[in-house]
């Protein structure tokens, strides 16, 4: 298998997707509508502004390239916005997968890694997280994830689609030699708010919720390195043959947002302006993931365990960003 179309390969995840797979010898066609990605991101000569709304550039790029598999990051993803405009996000969503599954198959093209998340979870019933826990997802955000987890199903059973839906927790950190890493607008994350505030770009991080059942109180997230999450999408692509499922991947590690806070702190050797403020309607007090899945299936295991080296990265970028 050589050629790999990355659509969305121009944000975030798939930037360092397509960085690593290009490390590892593979081909990448990155096919990216550059409403919120970027084309300094994007590290493959092969380029192709296309939509999934728009079938017609979609056929376009797999007329012009032989793709042997496709991995799906382009979404809309902000949880507060996909409650305003659940129609923006079904659409793009659920409609332009459909789109994109739809001229996949015309071309017989029958491999897909996809970006699913913890969010198709919804309230976590236990923690760590496993792939058995129930989905009931509470926004419509993570619903469109779910609905699409579903439609490979059917599509595997009809079409004979191979398929792995990655379920992503909390994707943090940068390329650690600094060539790319994360620039969101508007940016509601919180590592990067917090090593913005540290900065003096913002006046403070707004601490959401100092109430919760933790032992601190602030929110427990499983942060896991763009990296990791990189090299587990190449180890997907390339068991596509033998599997198809959904995967979870997060460290299985939790850490709170005071923790954060002080982690980020110590790598970048300032204080950070807090105010604590009211809970964020939809946060869950604890999210970590199970992932002896990923270990076994995928033969993968994350090489950042340590949150102040997830930090030193996303430090690293914040301070020398290209774009
Ligand atoms: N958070 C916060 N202040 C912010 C942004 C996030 O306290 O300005 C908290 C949020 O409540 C959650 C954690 O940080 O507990 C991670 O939030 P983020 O939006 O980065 O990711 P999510 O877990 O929502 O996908």
């Amino acid at each position: 298998m050589k050629n790999i179309l990355v659509m969305g390969g121009a944000g975030y995840i798939g930037s360092h997707t397509v960085k690593h797979l290009m490390q590892q010898g593979y081909n990448c066609i990155v096919a990216d509508n550059l409403i919120y990605g970027h084309k300094e991101a994007v590290l493959t000569p092969h380029f192709e502004k296309a939509d999934l709304l728009d079938k017609a550039s979609l056929n376009a790029v797999f007329d012009k390239y032989e793709i042997d598999a496709v991995i799906h990051f382009a979404a809309f993803a902000y949880v507060g916005e996909s409650v305003e405009k659940p129609q923006k996000y079904y659409e793009n969503n659920v409609v332009g997968t459909l789109n994109l599954l739809d001229v996949m198959l015309a071309h017989n093209v029958k491999k897909i890694v996809f970006s699913s998340t913890c969010a198709t979870y919804g309230e976590p019933v236990y923690v760590p997280i496993n792939e058995e826990h129930p989905q009931h997802p509470i926004n419509p955000y993570g619903r469109t994830k779910l609905m699409i987890e579903e439609i490979f199903q059917d599509y595997e059973r009809a079409y004979g689609l191979k398929h792995i839906a990655l379920r992503y927790f909390n994707a943090a950190g940068c390329s650690k030699d600094g060539e790319i890493g994360e620039s969101h607008t508007p940016e509601t994350h919180l590592i990067p708010l917090v090593l913005k505030a540290i900065k003096g770009e913002r006046k403070d991080i707004k601490v959401f919720g100092t109430d919760y059942d933790t032992p601190d109180g602030t929110c427990i997230r499983d942060y896991i390195h763009v990296e990791d999450l990189a090299q587990a999408h190449r180890l997907a692509v390339e068991k596509l043959d033998e599997y198809s499922g959904c995967i979870n991947l997060g460290t299985g590690i939790g850490t709170s947002v005071k923790e954060i806070i002080t982690a980020a702190e110590k790598v970048s050797g300032k204080k950070c302006p807090v105010e604590y403020s009211e809970r964020r309607a939809g946060d869950p007090a604890k999210l970590y993931a199970a992932n002896e899945k990923a270990k076994k299936i995928l033969g993968w295991k994350p090489e950042y365990t340590n949150i102040e080296e997830i930090i030193r990265t996303a430090w690293n970028w914040e301070l020398n960003k290209r774009f």
